[in-house]
């Protein structure tokens, strides 16, 4: 089975299988914002099995009107609290936010593709004949 992803109207194409050696770089590095919605609240402290307040205390912080994951410190690198090290991989993946299921198809990314490249090894471009 192909592990190329390609998505209508993005210039590139993306290769899943560079996630298992890239050491979750787009989960951590620079600081930002990890956002999730009222519904992806809800699954992800279903997850946990926590109280959605529990939850949301633990593991969010408030940016305007909306909510982001929590990140922790690991050196240089902003990483986000739901990343694990020792496994390479998210604690949560089942439930993870759109905002990490749809990268790195992110319309921000469309004329900004040099920039995603240096994120993230798994960009392929059109040129390349994939
Ligand atoms: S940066 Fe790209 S290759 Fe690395 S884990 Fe994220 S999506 Fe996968
Ligand atoms: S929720 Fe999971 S996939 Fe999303 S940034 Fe955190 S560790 Fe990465």
């Amino acid at each position: 089975m192909s592990t190329i992803v390609k998505k209508d109207g993005f210039d590139y194409a993306f290769d899943t299988l560079a996630c298992s050696t890239c050491e979750g770089r787009c989960c951590t590095g620079e600081s930002g914002y990890i956002y999730v919605s009222k519904n992806e609240i809800e699954k992800i402290s279903k997850l946990l099995d926590l109280e959605i307040r529990d939850f949301v205390a633990k593991y969010l912080f408030k940016k305007g009107y909306k909510y982001s994951l929590k990140e922790i410190k690991h050196n240089e690198s902003h990483e986000c609290i739901f990343y694990d090290r020792n496994v390479n991989g998210c604690k949560i993946y089942e439930a993870r936010p759109s905002q990490c299921i749809s990268f790195p198809f992110w319309d921000y990314y469309k004329r900004r593709v040099d920039e995603l490249k240096q994120e993230c090894p798994g960009i392929i471009m059109k040129d390349d004949n994939v």
